[in-house]
């Protein structure tokens, strides 16, 4: 077995999740419906989500959401760089699997970045339900992250030397 070489870093996620929530136009109606009928779980936990399907969600179900800009417009790379600062838990994601995206690369920089902060996300419906009936909702959950420091240092081979006077 490959020796660990790095020490992760633990990440407390609270019992109150932060949830970004997003959904391509065609699937804009299947995520209001899932909200609506998620809506006592989800009127437990902060959301936000990108502009145009934030504000469907809260006009049709009167769920607070933070709106941030339309996807292509920047929202998606908001919601990464949310994920980055450690400010958002869980990522629900309707993506389309039968249409182009004009904001293809934000696309998968947000479900990349998602990935490296191991994030649970959700790109369908059904993985959208087993994430929200999960135990782990209402509990607080620590999961362990890279050390992305020692990843840098080894990437980079003199970054401590370069960085020290910094
Ligand atoms: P929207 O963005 O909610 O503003 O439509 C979603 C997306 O296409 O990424």
């Amino acid at each position: 077995m490959k020796e660990k070489e790095e020490k992760n870093k633990e990440i407390i996620m609270d019992s109150q999740k932060r949830i970004a929530l997003i959904a391509h136009d065609n699937l804009k109606d299947d995520m209001v419906a899932w909200c609506e009928k998620n809506k006592e779980i989800l009127r437990q936990h902060f959301l936000c989500g990108t502009g145009t399907t934030a504000g469907l969600i809260a006009a049709k179900t009167k769920l607070p959401v933070e709106a941030l800009k339309s996807g292509p417009l920047g929202g998606d790379q908001q919601v990464g760089a949310r994920i980055a600062d450690g400010e958002i838990d869980m990522l629900i994601f309707f993506s389309d699997p039968l249409e182009a995206q004009p904001h293809d690369p934000d696309i998968k920089a947000l479900t990349r970045i998602a990935s490296v902060y191991d994030i649970p996300m959700a790109n369908n419906r059904a993985t959208a339900d087993f994430l929200l009936n999960s135990a782990y909702m209402n509990k607080v959950y620590v999961h362990e992250l890279m050390d992305f420091d020692a990843v840098a240092r080894k990437r980079v081979k003199n970054i401590s030397e370069i960085m020290k006077d910094v």
